[in-house]
Order: structure tokens, then sequence, then C-alpha cells
């Protein structure tokens, strides 16, 4: 099959981008200082400004910024962290790699999260805490009045914002809502460093927790002297000085996404056989451009009959529950989640990155529309 026109993601690095980090990493092989240096800590100061969070701690991945923000969070202890079924695997194994159960709640479907009437009816004498994810940067609603349930009932609240840097609710970034925030800069997000994660948090004990635990529990970054039983969960500089030209463009890199998506919604608001997954927050991430499909449509010839247009669609969030993933059998547990089954199965999300032009978007419309025909909505 021929070349997509219009692919889901790439990332986005200017010509001045490109010598800027090779100046950076040039530095760094020519110093010699390739760890736990300038550009790790720069890094991290500008997270915390970015998102008013007082502490960030730079990890080597969003996995890893999950793993050791839980072992901090619960240091010895056990319990259930309640997480949405309809999210990514790391979301779910995460309590499991730091010791503590998973169950897998259901979400509503016109925002991807649990609602806090769900949260209250699943909530067990087991539950330590709740695991929210912003999918694909939406920030529901109710993110204050779930933070305000779990600090009522003693329970932290940790924020997966692997999809939402530069998301914002009543201009409180996302990660700021409960005890820390963990954020994933993988090829494919937002902003990327290549591989790496960032935890924030206001709390200072949690942040020195985590750095502990991400430098193999050594106190001393340089002295192997070990008071914790860590794992080396660190980024290199060369991460970080990728990470540092990205994140001096997030705001750019957010208008353009605005809209993009913008354009989205004014060309499918008479498109029949679908409804789009809209934010009611602004600025958004978006991260994905999110649309559930009316039950009638078949997704998988949606997607081949796009693909064959020249329309490459992104991979969903997520094609399948995490109570699907073998991995997960006999491990998680969960009273059922049809919501999220249900969104699962029926959602696409539209190419939306910063290198498509206003046309590209046409084109996906127009390719959507006659899809749309061909499998008979
Ligand atoms: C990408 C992602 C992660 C994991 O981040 P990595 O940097 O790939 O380890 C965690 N949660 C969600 C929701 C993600 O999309």
């Amino acid at each position: 099959m021929t070349e997509p026109r219009v692919v889901p993601v790439r990332p986005d690095f200017s010509p001045e981008d490109i010598e800027g980090i090779l100046g950076s990493i040039r530095t760094s092989l020519e110093t010699g200082q390739l760890a736990q240096g300038e550009q790790v800590a720069a890094f991290e100061a500008e997270m915390s400004a970015l998102t008013g969070a007082r502490h960030a701690v730079a990890l080597s991945t969003g996995t890893a910024a999950l793993v050791c923000g839980l072992r901090a969070l619960t240091t010895g202890r056990t319990g259930e962290v309640l997480v949405p079924a309809n999210s990514f695997y790391s979301s779910a194994a995460a309590p499991l790699l730091a010791g503590l159960r998973t169950r897998l709640v259901d979400v509503e479907a016109d925002t991807f999260a649990p609602s806090v009437r769900t949260l209250r009816e699943v909530v067990t004498e087991d539950t330590v805490g709740v695991l929210l994810v912003h999918m694909g940067g939406l920030l529901t609603p109710e993110l204050e009045e779930i933070s305000a349930w779990c600090a009522e009932r003693g329970l932290w609240l940790f924020e997966d914002c692997a999809h939402a840097h530069g998301s914002r609710l009543g201009g409180r970034h996302a990660g700021t809502f409960g005890a820390a925030g963990a954020f994933s800069f993988f090829a494919t997000k937002v902003i990327t460093s290549g591989e790496g994660g960032m935890l924030i948090t206001d709390d200072g004990e949690l942040a020195a927790a985590v750095r502990l635990h991400r430098n193999l529990g050594k106190p001393e970054a340089w002295r192997s002297y070990h008071t914790a039983l860590g794992e080396n969960a660190r980024m290199s500089e060369l991460h970080a000085a990728v990470g540092r030209a990205q994140l001096a463009r997030l705001e750019e890199f957010l208008a353009v996404r605005e809209r993009l998506a913008r354009l989205y919604t004014e060309g499918l608001a008479d498109l029949a056989g679908l409804t789009p997954v809209l934010p009611l927050h602004t600025p958004a991430s978006w991260y994905k451009y999110v649309v559930l499909l009316d039950p009638a449509i078949d997704r998988a010839a949606l997607r081949r009959e796009l693909r064959a247009a020249g329309v490459q669609l992104g991979g969903e969030i997520y094609e399948m529950t995490l109570t699907a993933q073998p991995v997960f059998d006999g491990l998680v547990t969960t009273g059922g989640h049809p919501v999220a089954d249900e969104v699962c199965a029926r959602h696409i999300c539209l190419p939306l990155h910063t290198r498509m032009s206003e046309d590209d978007i046409g084109f996906v419309l127009t390719a959507l529309r006659e899809a749309l025909k061909a499998v008979g909505s």
C-alpha cells in the first residue's frame, strides 16, 4: 500500500531545535557530564514552572514515574488502587509493579474518566488511592470534586498525565489536583524526550522519596551508599536536552493543536454517525481528537477505507479495556465496566499533530465523509 498522505503522529523538531539540541549534546559529550547534571536539573525546574508544582523529578519513562511515585506514596504498605478500565497498560501495571493491587473501574462516555459517583460505589476498606488518567488530554469537570472526595476518605489521588501536557482546568495544570502527577515524554506524546518521564508534586517528602527510589536508593547522587531498595530510573542529560527543547515550544504546539482541532469540530458538525468527545476546559493538550462512532459503524472497515484514501488513523485510547489484556487475567479485579468496554470498542482518534496543515484537516474530513458512506452510515 502507498504511503499515507496524513499520518497520525509526528514529532516536531525545527532546524533551530535540532541545532540547539546538538549544541547541548555536544557540550555534554565534551564535558563528560552525561548524567545527573544541569540539563536534568533545568528540565525539572522548567516543568515545575510550567505546572506550578513545587517539585518535579525527572525519570527514565512515564511508567517509571508512575511506579516510583506509587512506591513513594505507599512505602511498605499494600492495598488497592482504583484505575480506569479504559487506560493504557502502564496505569494498571504500575500499582502491581509497586506491590499494590489494581481494581479497574468504569468511566463516563463523555469524559473517558470515572465519575465521583462510580468511585463512591466501588471504593472498599482496602482502597488506598485513585489513579486518574486524563485520556487524550481531557480533564474531567469532576476533577476537583474527585480530589476533595479522596481527601475526605483519606485516599491519595495520583494523576496519570501522559496525555495531558498543557491541559488545565480552572487555571490549574493537570497533575496538581492530588498528591502527584506523572508525565511521559515518549516519542508519540505531545512533547517528547525520546524516552522520559516526570513526576510533579507539592510534597517535598514525596519528591525526596521519588529521588531516592530513582537513584538506586542512594541519598547522595554519586556515592555508593544505599539506604532504600531503589531502582535505576534516572533520565540522562541527553534526553533532558531533547525534552527541554520540546518544552520550550509547548505553548506554540498547543495553539496549533487547538486551531486544527477546532477545524475538525466545525467540519464534523454536519456529519451523521459520529460524535466528537471534546474537552470542556481550556487549554487542552489535544493529545488525541477522539470521536465516538455510532454502534452500527464497523470501525475496522472504516479504518481500512480511510487508509485506502491516504489517511492513517492513530491508535485508539484504547482499542480494548485492560481486562481484555491477557497479562491482567487473574491479576486485577473489577466489578465490570460496561461503558469502558463500549467506548473502547466504538471510538477512533483522528490524526492530529503540529506538522499537519489546514489542508490536511480538510483532506481527512473529506476522506471521512466518503468512508462513512462506503461503510453504510
Ligand atoms: C504513554 C503512557 C504511559 C507510559 O509512558 P512511557 O513513557 O511510555 O513509559 C502511561 N500512561 C499512559 C496513559 C500513557 O499513554
